[in-house]
């Protein structure tokens, strides 16, 4: 997939941030080809394979093109390519406000400390309950965002309870994010006033601005 200097990109685009504490900013995406996890939600299928190379340079410059402060690196998987480290740091260093989206199962080790990284931690109805890798719990503190996509009373059950026993909501963002059409959001939402664990509701925003038929973010 990766050569060694290059990247497999998807597409990169210009939208309203639909997701995390950055929700509604102007922010350029960079979406990332191939990911090893099936979840049960995907809406970014066709990220799995479809895309093509281009240099860290070259990625930059189209970055450059959009009149943004913002920049989203999201997939797919970006940690299954070794230069999005660079990328990451590249884009830092030239002052944008640089996120990852992450599917939570690759250690966040080697991103830059200035990146906020919001992590996926997967639900059992997610189907890849067994992805999170722990060793990403070390980078709970205030600029870090942990997302769970609920899909079920079950989920909602088992996130609340992840979340405690890892101290999550005293360390960082807890995000709580309905599977979209699977459940609603004002169920969610009555399920985290019920407990008020310090989890906060997080729609897709860009699914309600554009058309659902529309490729999401
Ligand atoms: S980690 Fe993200 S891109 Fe990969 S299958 Fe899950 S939802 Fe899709």
């Amino acid at each position: 997939m990766e050569t060694k200097d290059a990247i497999k990109i998807n597409e990169i685009f210009f939208s309203i941030q639909g997701e995390s504490s950055w929700v509604g900013y102007p922010t350029v995406f960079i979406r990332t080809s191939g990911c090893h996890l099936r979840c049960t939600y995907c809406d970014t299928k066709y990220a799995y394979h479809e895309g093509g190379v281009m240099s860290v340079e070259d990625i930059i410059a189209k970055v450059k093109t959009f009149p943004a402060n913002y920049v989203c690196l999201t997939g797919g998987e970006p940690l299954l390519q070794q230069q999005s480290i660079p990328l990451m740091k590249q884009l830092c260093d030239l002052g944008y406000n640089v996120s990852l989206e992450t599917s939570g199962d690759k250690s966040c080790a080697d991103v830059d400390a200035r990146v906020k990284k919001i992590i996926d931690v997967k639900t059992p109805d997610s189907g890849e309950p067994q992805a999170f890798d722990p060793s990403n719990l070390q980078f709970a503190d205030s600029l870090t965002e942990f997302k769970f996509v609920i899909c079920s009373e079950k989920d909602f059950e088992w996130a609340e309870n992840f979340a405690k026993q890892k101290e999550l909501f005293k360390k960082s963002n807890v995000l709580y994010s309905p599977s979209f059409k699977t459940v609603q959001e004002r169920w969610l939402a009555e399920k985290i006033l019920s407990t008020n664990s310090g989890a906060r509701l997080q729609l897709q925003l860009h699914k309600y601005i554009w058309s659902p038929d529309t490729r999401g973010v």
